[in-house]
Formats: structure tokens, sequence, C-alpha cells
């Protein structure tokens, strides 16, 4: 029986840790072809790509920081030329830098708006000259995106909801050729970039209703489950994944 992705391609915006690294896997477990994009960590793109290959399947990391409008654009035509097309894109790659509005700098304010929100842009316009009917783009927000619990991620915020509203948005645009466009909104997910130890994960778990971080793999199972055939008629959608914390 073909597995729910034979046949597509897909890319992965930071895909090489993380929650990217786990749906670009989950992606390629289900039949896919993957491209991960990345910014610095080589040898963690290539790790990725290795347990791919490991299980069978079909995968390639590109160097693009998306800060690099450029650099974007080429790891899109570059997926879809080695790949053969692009079906799915997932925009992942993202960053915070946790602090009080009023000290954070220009710096700070443009490079977390440039990865979070005209990263995802530019991303997105590039892939949609390839993905055709049947395709499907999925933004990572997070649950800070609709509601907001703690100081420190203002900015952050605005930049996850900014994505909430391109995502549904663009759903409008996309819609009559037969693609959905989704948002999925994880809440506290452990990795490097939130570990679920440290001062600053206490709280956090604590407003979950499950006492508990998320894993990436559960982060990945809905984005999975949206790229597949079962979510065709899911768009314009905003999934919270969060453990409750917005309930
Ligand atoms: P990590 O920091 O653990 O991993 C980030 C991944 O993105 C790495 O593969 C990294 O590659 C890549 N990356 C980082 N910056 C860039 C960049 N400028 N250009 C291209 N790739 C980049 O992050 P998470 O997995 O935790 O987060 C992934 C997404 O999920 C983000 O959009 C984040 O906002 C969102 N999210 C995370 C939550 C959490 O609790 N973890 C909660 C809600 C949302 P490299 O190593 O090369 O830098």
């Amino acid at each position: 029986m073909p597995k729910k992705l034979e046949g597509k391609i897909a890319l992965v915006t930071g895909g090489s840790r993380g929650i990217g690294a786990a749906i670009a896997k989950s992606l390629a477990a289900d039949g896919a072809s993957v491209a991960i994009t990345y910014a610095k960590d080589s040898g963690s793109a290539s790790a990725v790509v290795k347990a791919i290959e490991g299980n069978g399947g079909k995968a390639i990391a590109i160097q693009a920081d998306s800060i690099d409008a450029a650099a974007i654009t080429d790891a899109v035509t570059k997926a879809a030329e080695t790949l053969g097309g692009l079906d799915i894109l997932v925009n992942n790659a993202g960053t915070a830098i946790p602090k009080a509005f009023e000290e954070a700098t220009l710096e700070e304010l443009d490079r977390v708006l440039d990865i979070n929100v005209r990263g995802v842009f530019i991303a997105t316009q590039a892939a949609l000259k390839h993905i055709k009917e049947g395709g499907r783009i999925i933004m990572i927000g997070s649950c800070v995106g609709e509601r907001m619990m703690t100081p420190g991620l203002a900015a952050y915020a605005a930049t996850k909801g900014a994505v909430k509203m391109f995502s549904q948005g663009l759903s409008r645009e996309v819609g009559g050729r037969g693609i959905t466009v989704n948002t999925v909104q994880p809440g506290p997910i452990d990795t490097d970039l939130n570990p679920a130890s440290g001062d600053w994960a206490v709280p956090q778990k604590a407003l979950t209703a499950l006492n508990r971080f998320g894993t990436v793999n559960e982060v990945a199972a809905l984005v999975a489950f949206l790229a597949g055939p079962e979510a065709a008629y899911i768009t314009g959608a905003n999934m919270t994944i969060d453990g409750g914390t917005n309930a």
C-alpha cells in the first residue's frame, strides 16, 4: 500500500533541529522527499538527512539563513530542481529574543521580524511558483500568536500573530487552485530554543492544563496530518497544540 505522501516533495525551513527536524522526519516517513534549510549547524542538518536516508527516504539539506531573501529564494529553487517539484512548504524557521520590549534594540526587533515574518513571506512567494493543485502551506506559529500569558515576548508574539493572519489571508488567494494554508500553533515544546528544564520552563509548564511540555514529535504528527490527503478540506485554520495553555 503506498504511503500517504508517496511522490510528494516537501521543503521544511529550519529543519535541522527541534520541531523542524521532527517534521522533516515525519513527512519523510509518510513517503515525501524532503528538503530542509538551516542557518549555521551543518552537522545537525546532515544528521537529519542521514536519518531519513537510513529509513529508505530521500532528503537534502540546504544552507539558507531566513534573514537573507536571496538565500531563501535560491533554496526553494534548488529544492524544486533537485527533488523534481514542490508540493508542501512548512515555514518553521523562527526565533525569539526574550526580553522586556522597552529594552530590545532595533537590531533585535529587526531580526525577529525578518526571520519570523519577512522570511515566511519570501519562502511562500517563491514556493507558490512551484506548488500546484493539492499543495499544502503550513506555518509554524505559536500559541502566543493568539493569547499572551508572560512578559518578555511582546515582539515575538506580534510576529506569530502576523503569521496567523498572513496564513488566513493567503488561504483566500490560493484556495481556488486547491492549495490549503494553515497555521500550527505550538505551546511549550522541549527544544534548544525552549528547553523543558530551567527557570524559564517552570511557569510555562504551570500554565499548561496537562502540566508538561510537549514533544517535537507531537507537533510533527499534526503537521503530517495537515500535509496529508485527509486534511484536504482544512484551510485558513489555526491549530493550537499547547497542552491547554490557551484554554
Ligand atoms: P530551535 O531553535 O530548537 O531550532 C530552530 C531550527 O531552525 C534549527 O534547525 C535552526 O538551524 C533553524 N534556524 C534558526 N534560525 C534560522 C534562520 N535564521 N534561518 C534558517 N534556519 C534557522 O527552535 P524550535 O524547534 O523550538 O522552533 C521552531 C519553530 O517553532 C519556530 O518558528 C518557533 O518560533 C516555533 N515555536 C516553538 C515553540 C517551542 O516551545 N519550542 C513554541 C511555539 C512556537 P541552525 O541550527 O542552523 O540555526
